[in-house]
């Protein structure tokens, strides 16, 4: 039987980006001790008040089909949340819970682009985006940004792209970079979301974790509220990435309409995982900042650590659980050192590739694993940038 080109056409022919992940994660089946800082999974586990509030939800009944726009004290925990982070009036009707932040991005494209419509996003980008693009029928243009601007995208390079564009997506902190867009980025993005016309997607599921600068959300911009669509997720911010609940937050008529996809896909996610986030959210930002602070402090000690040599750059890290090395002068790809790293010294990073072209030369680093681990295992990374350019 055929299947469609439509599913079979997802990833775009070529590899999913994820090789070194899925060679590390067989070295780990076969009992080598590999030390992986490949994806944004936290070391630690959701935290137990969490799963308190999740139990008592659950045994109290909260088992059956939820509303599907989510339940209403969490469309308002999230509403409030985003008045005070943005300033811009938000009611629990501006707002759809999702099951995670990955299923607010393929709605948000599925409301903002038509069938063959172009949908722009920034390079080097999170390796879901092109498939999430080609799944709502529309086509992926992906925009470079430039390690010589720190990764800030350039808003004629979007301009550029924009003909026949439908929607622009952008990730503030960034996935894979680390960095965090300023304001004049943001306001050269937003001045030309609306002289061409196009949905803004903000994709803000690292904004908790800011370790220099401000979380400046484009939907604060003046004349942006009416074509932005906001995504968040519980997932980096509540450790709760195996919960699966996020946002989408936007104009109270695309939601309606996003409401209507999600009654046609998802159908809701369940009460007592709303319920969890619900509490979560409640306890404000304290419990936030307990999730971020490991990754503060490694970040801290990577600066402190690359600081002594000069062959390994670091993008600016402004934000997020993940930190960008640029290893162009060990003259070696981003590829082929993340494979040797992997064969040479048992510690899996991410290939800048795997994230488009614009990160090529780089490797990601995700911060996730404990703190001695993890400045033992950077050191050793540096040391092989040198041993292999010696
Ligand atoms: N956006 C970015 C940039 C991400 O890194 C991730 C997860 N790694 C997601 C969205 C999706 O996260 P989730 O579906 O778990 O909310």
């Amino acid at each position: 039987m055929e299947l469609s080109k439509r599913i079979t056409g997802l990833t775009g022919g070529g590899s999913d980006g994820w090789d070194v992940f899925y060679k590390a994660r067989r070295m780990v089946d076969d009992g080598l001790p590999v030390v992986e800082l490949t994806i944004g999974e936290h070391d630690i586990r959701t935290d137990p008040v969490i799963l308190e509030a999740m139990d008592r939800a659950a045994k109290g009944g909260h088992t059956g089909y939820a509303m599907i726009p989510g339940v209403q004290d969490l469309r308002k925990a999230v509403a409030r949340r985003l008045s005070e982070r943005t300033g811009v009036a938000t009611r629990p009707e501006n707002v759809l819970i999702t099951p995670g932040g990955q299923a607010g991005l393929f709605a948000a494209h599925a409301a903002a682009c038509d069938q063959g419509d172009r949908a722009l996003f920034i390079d080097p980008y999170y390796a879901t985006y092109p498939g999430t693009v080609r799944g709502v029928g529309a086509v992926p243009v992906p925009v470079r940004a430039h390690p010589e601007d720190g990764f800030q995208p350039r808003a004629a390079d979007i301009d550029a792209a924009a003909d026949g564009a439908a929607s622009l997506m952008i990730n503030t902190p960034n996935n894979p970079t680390g960095v965090i867009y300023s304001r004049a980025t943001l306001q050269a993005i937003a001045e030309v979301c609306q002289r061409r016309d196009l949905w803004l997607i903000s994709d803000e599921v690292y904004d908790t974790q800011i370790w220099q600068g401000e979380h400046l959300s484009p939907r604060a911009l003046p004349g942006m509220a009416d074509r932005t669509l906001v995504v968040g997720s519980m997932s980096k911010s509540h450790a709760m990435t195996g919960s699966r609940v996020g946002w989408i937050v936007g104009p109270e008529d695309a939601i309606a309409h996003m409401v209507t996809l999600a009654t046609h896909t998802t159908y809701g996610v369940p009460g007592f995982i709303q319920d969890a986030a619900t509490f979560a959210l409640d306890q404000g930002t304290e419990l936030e900042e307990k999730i971020a602070a490991p990754f503060r402090r490694r970040r801290a000690a990577a600066q402190a650590l690359i600081a002594k040599q000069n062959l390994v750059r670091l993008v600016p890290s402004g934000g997020a659980m993940y930190l960008m090395l640029d290893i162009r002068d060990t003259g070696l790809t981003g590829d082929a050192f993340a494979n040797r790293l992997l064969d040479d010294t048992l510690i899996a990073v991410m290939p800048g590739e795997s994230f488009g072209q614009a990160a090529a030369g780089h490797v990601r680093v995700a911060m996730t694993v404990d703190d001695s681990a993890f400045e033992i295992a950077l050191g050793r990374v540096l040391e092989f940038a040198h041993e292999v350019t010696a």
